[in-house]
């Protein structure tokens, strides 16, 4: 009687931690943003407000003061993300990641008496490329968010924004970070485990898959249309594997030759 095949699974749990991790260091950063803003800009916030009464004054805006403020932002950024940290959080995710899909592949191959983790000479480069563009998402993240809070700053200042009003935009871009973060880390768990999950099958002999979505709400038309469809690993559909489109949770489900 043939044993049933374990079936692939996406590890939310993975990608939920991966996003906690990311969003650990974005918190940090709103919050010594905040607190640069409380102490330091937003006294010459309301000091250019104070003097609007007079227009002489009214170009006279503390721009050297806010500008060193920005700086500090930016100085302790780097302490916030440094490199070692941004590093361990994308190594720490893309090991989990690795951990839970040869365990996962490992015991649909037990099913037919193989076992294709043995020897995988693919994985230490693919491994090392997944952390590095990972590092770099991470690393973007705060870039982004730096560019965009000195604009806020500015752009209050010059328009004569209240401190209050400031303050509130800076509040929402750490929100946006966090929505990023969360985008990155699901989209990142889907990718690479679809290929690590193709290098594998293919590593059993096995050449051709069932696509599975995540059966909720979430999943686009175009990945339910393709709903337990089989695919030779050879020709994929244009979406790509399953798991590689953007924030794609769908799987592969192995497909044996003689199933
Ligand atoms: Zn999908």
């Amino acid at each position: 009687m043939a044993r049933i095949i374990p079936p692939t699974r996406f590890p939310d749990s993975v990608a939920v931690s991966y996003s906690r991790s990311i969003n650990k260091l974005i918190s940090e950063l709103g919050k010594i943003t905040l607190s640069v803003y409380d102490e330091q800009i937003t006294p010459q916030i309301k000091l250019q407000k104070s003097r609007d009464d007079n227009s002489l004054y009214k170009l006279d805006a503390p721009l050297d003061v806010i500008q060193r403020a920005v700086d500090v932002i930016k100085g302790l950024s780097l302490g916030i993300f440094n490199s070692s940290v941004v590093q361990e959080t994308a190594s720490k995710f893309v090991n989990s990641l690795n951990l839970f899909n040869k365990n996962n592949i490992s015991n649909q191959g037990k099913v037919k008496g193989i076992d294709p983790t043995v020897s995988e000479p693919w994985l230490e480069s693919f491994m090392k490329t997944s952390i590095s563009e990972n590092a770099s998402y991470i690393t973007n993240i705060k870039d982004g968010y730096l560019a965009n809070i000195e604009s806020i700053i500015y752009q209050g200042v010059k328009n004569g924004s209240s401190a209050k009003k400031v303050r509130d935009q800076l509040v929402e871009r750490v929100g946006m970070s966090r929505k990023r973060a969360e985008f990155i880390a699901v989209d990142q768990t889907g990718s690479i485990l679809g290929q690590m999950t193709a290098k594998r099958h293919k590593q059993m002999g096995v050449s051709k898959f069932k696509w599975l979505t995540s059966n909720d709400e979430k999943v686009r038309k175009t990945h339910r249309d393709l709903s337990n469809k089989v695919f030779s690993y050879a020709d994929p559909p244009s979406v790509g594997l399953p798991g590689e489109d953007y924030r794609c949770r769908c799987v592969a489900i192995p497909v044996f030759d003689e199933e």
